[in-house]
């Protein structure tokens, strides 16, 4: 009995560090097997397993990725994560036409408007065609990323480097007016899940920001005439807000889906065979 305990125990520990890191599942099974061998005490198999995992998530990995066609983007500079975590478990890996796109455009947005940075939220895992970055089912090939809206200070207006989630997902620029309202249709529509994000994520700090409407509407200019992008996903009353009528690649993502009123989903076309 103590026996499946234990073994449950593994399989679930084994299942949520491969959900979130990917990776970090593989590095746990390889420390159990090297902590049973030598009969290594807990607190030496918990230092193995982080050394291990910090070891090939941070030097090996980045080294040999584009051995499988991902790139690591950069965790600092004028292309950088909103929260440094994204990178922390791996979530940061794209292909190369993705990366080149990213640099290209973050470039483009710092000279338009110096001191901004251009912050991606999860893109994609580095290993194997397929595998999905839960929760987003799509984040599963390199060439998707979901990127950051810009945001300012409420009251003075200044740019901030900052959003009103740590996460920069689930806080909403919700729908107004006559204004097309699909989370009210999804929500009717029977998909719960549509907007689930609102409770995972407090809003505390709402009140403090406005998005940044110019500077990420540029953002979005800026990636839909990008000859590599395939297609953004922006919630239509966004589009329809931000005047963004004439871009034909800015489509609604459909009900399935969440919200995307609190960050863009972008997604560069497939490299010819
Ligand atoms: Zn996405």
């Amino acid at each position: 009995m103590i026996k499946l305990l234990r073994l449950s125990g593994h399989a679930i520990v084994f299942l949520a560090l491969t959900i979130l890191t990917q990776l970090g599942g593989l590095v746990y099974l390889l420390t159990i097997c090297v902590a049973k061998k030598y009969r290594l005490a807990r607190w030496k198999t918990l230092a193995l397993f982080l050394i291990g995992y910090c070891f090939s998530s941070f030097l090996i990995l980045p080294q040999f990725s584009h051995l499988l066609g991902r790139e690591p983007l950069p965790w600092t500079g004028e292309l950088r994560p909103l929260n440094v975590t994204t990178c922390l478990l791996n979530r940061h890996y794209v292909t190369p036409e993705l990366k080149d796109q990213m640099l290209r455009v973050s470039a483009q947005m710092q000279q338009e408007f110096p001191g901004s940075h251009l912050q991606y939220l999860d893109a994609c895992f580095p290993l194997v065609d397929g595998f999905p970055l839960l929760p987003h089912l799509s984040h599963n090939d390199g060439r998707k990323i979901d990127l950051a809206f810009y945001y300012a200070d409420i009251n003075t207006n200044k740019s901030l480097d900052d959003a009103p989630s740590p996460i920069g997902y689930g806080v909403h620029e919700d729908p107004k007016g006559d204004e097309p309202n699909t989370t009210e249709s999804c929500l009717e529509g029977g998909h719960w899940q549509y907007g689930f994000v609102d409770y995972l994520v407090p809003d505390w700090s709402k009140d403090k920001y406005k998005v940044n409407k110019f500077q990420t509407r540029r953002l979005i200019q800026l990636l839909s005439e990008d000859e590599a992008t395939d297609k953004l996903f922006l919630e239509p009353h966004l589009k329809y807000r931000w005047n963004l009528a004439k871009y034909t690649n800015i489509k609604f993502h459909g009900c399935h889906a969440v919200r995307h009123d609190d960050h863009i989903h972008t997604q560069v076309i497939r490299p010819k065979e």
